[in-house]
């Protein structure tokens, strides 16, 4: 997850393979305990893994449910029409409503002597209307601590299903939901009907759960939203293999940068897996209004394959009602249609994380479109051509669907960047979501680098790694590369001189090395984190950094590390061989006593013994062999900022650099 302050996403031309898009909480939930609630072995595709679901899954072990996981699949053995399961268990629920709430209802049908609780917070959230139905219908559950709320203590019940069971529908539609998922359990002999009283909120969520619940083969006749009822001699069966879907709307994005994608001729499009055309959640319904727009949609179960169609895409005038979260891309969409669009009947988008409809006004005109917005309605006239884009540093007002809508913009045919402020809001549904889609789209033009060269110890690793990280993007220590060929050498018993050039260099070629978080290194399967550092290490590097075959062959990893969103690279000829073409290059210096006291500093707290007179003398001695070797010398590029570090702080280091890079940029 990008944790920067902001997140600059550079002008995108297409996106093509394949994303997965992760689980969505309430149907993994629901759909484990159906698992466990039915006769047979359920192979669940895609489970979340989150606190919710692991707290339900170590429930659902207790209750005598066999669950292995694999990945995010899990086998679940369920525990229907089984004699012997445990009549008697205490269980434990953290903060989980999905888990509490259902088997609760669950296990007061099932009857035995059970115990439900969770975290103190869990212990102030009412559960009193749950209760109300379930004594009704001749439950024995009683309190164990505070009337109204969990702790609960289960006995056996003693059935009364003549009447209809009331629930309340207007507090929360998970008590209906926990209502519906058990009461099968107890439909053995005759119909079982459910009165809702009070308007039924969340509906959609409701009909989550009916779905869900005809998948493991028992039909709730509904009528209307106020009466539900389970036949007689309805039973779970297991369907054998279940996929959880991603949540419907995360897809949105995915299909909307397809259908912005150029190429369509040469590309294969986007897949994007964990949600199909069958889905279960309203917000599907995304896909019927992309087409009207133009997007080329095919679908199968759990998939969705999308590309662009018409272009430009065309303006539509659209009831969004159905598709409340989903229609603030088609908002983004239709900057690229042949007029203007407009969304009607969306007033519950001003109660939402944000009024999202003063919100993407605001953003959208930033951007160069024209924007008319009513209590109820967005009309959106895209800027008149390329050239009317602007490049805009878009807010996205703590709203996760303002950041991933924001990011569509990248596509503009003007081929601008786009700023997409606090990105880490997309935390709440999709906390991967700039990472898959860098990871799926490819750039517009050239990915944008900041190239920091300068002798050895002059700060250039903690500079750069710290820019990089301000500003999100991947780092290159190109040095490690040149350390690393040193110490795979050294393993080969080869010595980094001119003598062994082609053997060092095709060891370069495949450098047997890999590169994980927090600067880890392992090189052959060893982790040589440490090893690279020392002053050996440096100077083999030195040595062997002088041959240009060497050179060359280290070429191609390091154009590979300018990947999306951007790149901040160190060493010694990142400005003047490597990325010749980089928007901002500093030369970094210090002086020589200074940068002995630096590498003595940095080795002594890794535990490596040194003097600084030693350091100074070799540092000087490797500079000179830098500076005067014939191929990439160390210099400053001629377009190259010069900064000199002896007297700045590293904090100030940055900003200076911060403060030059924010001057080329064009929000
Ligand atoms: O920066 P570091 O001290 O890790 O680099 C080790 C050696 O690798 C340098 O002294 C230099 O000779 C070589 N090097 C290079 N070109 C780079 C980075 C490092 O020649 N881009």
């Amino acid at each position: 997850m990008f944790e920067t302050a902001f997140l600059d996403v550079p002008a995108l031309r297409a996106v093509q393979g394949v994303v997965r898009l992760p689980g969505s909480k309430s149907i993994s939930n629901r759909v484990l305990l159906l698992a466990a609630l039915c006769q047979g072995r359920t192979v669940v595709h895609d489970l979340l893994d989150s606190d919710d679901t692991l707290v339900m899954l170590q429930a659902l072990r207790q209750l005598g449910c066999d669950v292995t996981i694999e990945g995010t699949r899990a086998v679940v053995d369920g525990i229907g029409g089984r004699a012997s399961r445990p009549r008697q268990a205490e269980l434990f629920l953290g903060n989980a409503g999905t888990a509490m709430r259902p088997l609760a209802a669950a296990l007061a049908v099932l009857g035995g002597d059970y115990t439900l609780c969770g975290v103190p917070r869990m212990h102030e959230r009412p559960i009193g209307d749950l209760v109300d139905a379930l004594h009704s219908l001749g439950c024995d559950v009683r309190y164990a601590g505070n009337p109204g709320y969990p702790p609960l203590r289960i006995g056996e019940p003693q059935f009364r299903l003549e009447r209809p069971i009331a629930v309340r529908g207007d507090v929360s539609s998970q008590f209906l939901t926990a209502l519906l998922m058990a009461l099968p359990l107890a439909a053995g002999g005759q119909d079982v009907v459910i009165d809702v009283t009070g308007e039924l909120i969340s509906k959609p969520y409701i009909d989550i759960t009916l779905q869900l619940m005809a998948r493991f083969d028992v039909r709730v006749r509904r009528d209307g939203w106020r009466r539900f009822t389970i036949a007689r001699g309805s039973t779970y069966r297991s369907p054998s293999e279940i996929h959880v879907e991603a949540d419907a709307s995360s897809a949105s994005y995915f299909i909307a940068a397809a259908a912005l994608s150029a190429d369509a001729e040469g590309s294969n499009g986007l897949k994007i897996e964990g949600v199909g055309a069958d889905s279960i959640q309203g917000d599907v319904r995304f896909i019927e209004a992309a087409r009207l727009m133009g997007a080329h949609i095919d679908s199968g179960p759990n998939w969705l394959h999308a590309r662009r169609g018409a272009w430009p895409l065309k303006a539509i005038d659209l009831d969004c009602n159905h598709i409340p979260d989903a229609a603030m891309t088609l908002a983004v969409m239709a900057l690229y249609a042949d007029g203007p669009s407009t969304l009607r009947n969306i007033a519950s988008w001003r109660v939402k994380e944000t009024d999202r409809i003063t919100a993407l006004a605001t953003e959208l005109r930033k951007l160069g479109a024209q924007v008319d917005e009513g209590a109820d309605f967005l009309r959106v006239t895209p800027p008149a051509n390329a050239a009317a884009w602007r490049a805009a540093s878009i807010r996205t007002y703590d709203d996760h669907r303002m950041a991933m809508c924001g990011a569509l913009a990248a596509f503009n045919p003007a081929k601008l960047p786009v700023r997409i402020q606090e990105p880490r809001c997309v935390g709440k549904t999709f906390p991967d979501y700039f990472e898959t889609l860098f990871a799926t789209a490819m750039p517009a033009a050239v990915v944008p680098v900041i190239c920091i060269d300068g002798p050895t110890a002059s700060g250039k690793g903690t500079l750069a790694a710290a820019v990089a990280r301000r500003l999100g993007y991947h780092y290159l220590d190109s040095g490690a590369l040149y350390r690393l060929t040193g110490l795979a050498a050294r393993a080969r018993k080869l010595e980094p001189d001119a003598a062994h050039e082609e053997a060092l260099a095709e060891l370069a070629r495949r450098l047997p090395a890999r590169f994980g978080e927090q600067g880890k290194v392992w090189l052959d399967g060893h982790d040589v984190t440490t090893a690279i550092r020392t002053e050996a290490a440096g100077n083999d590097a030195s040595r062997l950094s002088a041959l240009p075959a060497v050179r060359q062959a280290l070429l191609d990893l390091q154009h590979h590390a300018a990947r999306l969103p951007g790149l901040v690279a160190d060493g010694r000829d990142m400005g003047t061989v490597i990325f010749p073409a980089a928007p901002l290059k500093i030369y970094l210096t210090a002086d020589a006593a200074e940068r002995a006291q630096r590498r003595y500093s940095q080795l002594v707290s890794k535990g490596i013994s040194a003097t600084i007179s030693s350091l100074r003398a070799d540092l000087e001695k490797r500079d000179a062999r830098d500076r005067n070797r014939a191929v990439a010398p160390l210099e400053a590029a001629p377009d190259a900022l010069l900064l000199d570090n002896s007297a700045r702080s590293i904090d100030d280091t940055v900003e200076q650099v911060l403060t030059w890079w924010q001057a080329r940029q064009p929000f």
